[in-house]
């Protein structure tokens, strides 16, 4: 019989007690939702940020303002906390892998490298049964020309790193424009993918614990404005089949990447109801911030309850929602409408200025189960 103890030299620090402090490496916005679920279960967070009073900072009992390369700062961190979580994977993997020696590291950095290179990303779905579209990794100019014979046009060249709401990515439709785009990305190393001609965009959340239990939420359909995550509808209004094939394979990428916390799994939706991966991102998502109003526990409680060690609750939905992003000025200039509005409830995260193209908070429009299916968009979207 395999002795916890000896898989886990940490295995006993867990289900952390009441008052327990948990690290969060990075300071936005999920860090700090994770923050106040986690206040909710009674336990306390330390947020380690290169960046001062972030939204996470702002609502931590305790913060460490370090870059992610100092190793002095992430020691007294990793003895200042019972465990430590990411709250967005641009974290340089270093740091965590620095950590991990030090403290439970949930998830680890295994997790966090697969998820921060496009190419490892796609074989990892690929393994773990997720279809992908046709990708090759690029190297140089004759590596995409030859990868453009292979894959046709249009295709989406991309940066394989730190790459994020359409940063680092580039649309091929004609021969001549390949030259440009690659002369704009490089020298990063590239991926070139085929352009899928999607029906819609979905995600779904799935959250896992460290012995394997699973709590998977409905599968919602994403629209994006500029590149950013503009709406969420959940449930997606697909057949149940593919719902739950989108359910399914969120799933089989957190037992196949053995994580410990929350996943988001993007897909593509084709017209003949192919599901395609298009990324991880092993952490609480923006497409699931629905949760905190349509559910008992949102993805962020998942999330600290499989951190501490607790059991997961159940990821079931008791209304559906409509979540609408705040972006930049026009976001935060509809506030005082959702306000007002009925059934809305509106979350700010604390930034003080609000520029174009960033994230200051959402609404989540609540609607009885089952209603979602019967609204055409202007009426599932009114007063939102
Ligand atoms: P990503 O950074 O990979 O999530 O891409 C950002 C957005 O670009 C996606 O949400 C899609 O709307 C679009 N996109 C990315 N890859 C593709 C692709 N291979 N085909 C069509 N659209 C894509």
């Amino acid at each position: 019989m395999s002795d916890p103890a000896a898989r886990d030299p940490f295995a006993a620090r867990f289900p952390l007690p009441p008052g327990a402090t948990i690290g969060i490496l990075g300071g936005g916005q999920l860090g700090r939702m994770s923050a106040l679920a986690a206040a909710r279960l009674g336990y306390r967070c330390h947020i380690y940020s290169p960046e001062p009073d972030g939204p996470g900072m702002q609502v931590a009992a305790a913060a460490t303002v370090a870059p992610y390369e100092d190793a002095e700062a992430l020691q007294e961190f990793a003895d200042a906390v019972e465990v430590v979580t990411f709250e967005f994977e641009n974290v340089p993997a270093a740091a965590l892998a620095a950590l991990e020696p030090l403290v439970p590291c949930r998830p680890g950095v295994a997790v966090l490298r697969v998820c921060q290179d496009r190419l490892q990303e796609k074989t990892f779905l690929e393994r773990a049964g997720v279809p992908v579209a046709p990708w090759r990794a690029v190297h140089d100019e004759a590596g995409l020309a030859a990868a453009i014979a292979e894959i046709g046009l249009p295709a989406v060249l991309k940066t394989t790193r730190l790459g994020y709401d359409g940063h680092g990515q580039a649309v091929l439709r004609r021969p001549e424009e390949a030259a440009p785009a690659f002369a704009r990305l490089a020298p990063k190393p590239l991926i070139l993918e085929a352009f899928v001609p999607f029906a819609a965009e979905l995600s779904a959340i799935a959250a896992r614990t460290a012995d394997g239990a699973e709590a998977v939420y409905d599968a919602v359909e994403n629209r994006h404005r500029d590149h950013i995550l503009d709406l969420s509808f959940a449930p997606a209004r697909l057949p149940s089949e593919v719902a739950e094939r989108a359910r399914r394979h969120a799933a089989a990428v957190a037992a196949a990447l053995d994580l410990v916390g929350v996943l988001a799994l993007e897909l593509f939706l084709l017209p003949d109801g192919r599901l395609l991966g298009n990324e991880i991102a092993p952490r609480p998502h923006n497409s699931g911030h629905w949760t905190m109003d349509g559910c008992a526990a949102s993805q962020f409680e998942q999330h600290i309850r499989a951190v501490a060690g607790l059991p997961l609750a159940a990821a079931g939905r008791h209304h559906d929602v409509v979540m609408r992003n705040l972006v930049g000025p026009e976001g935060i200039a509809r506030w005082p409408a959702l306000l007002r509005a009925p059934g809305v409830v509106p979350h700010l995260y604390g930034k003080a200025e609000a520029r174009p193209g960033r994230k200051l908070g959402h609404a989540n429009k609540l609607l009885p189960r089952g209603a979602l299916a019967r609204l055409d968009d202007s009426e599932a979207l009114s007063g939102l």
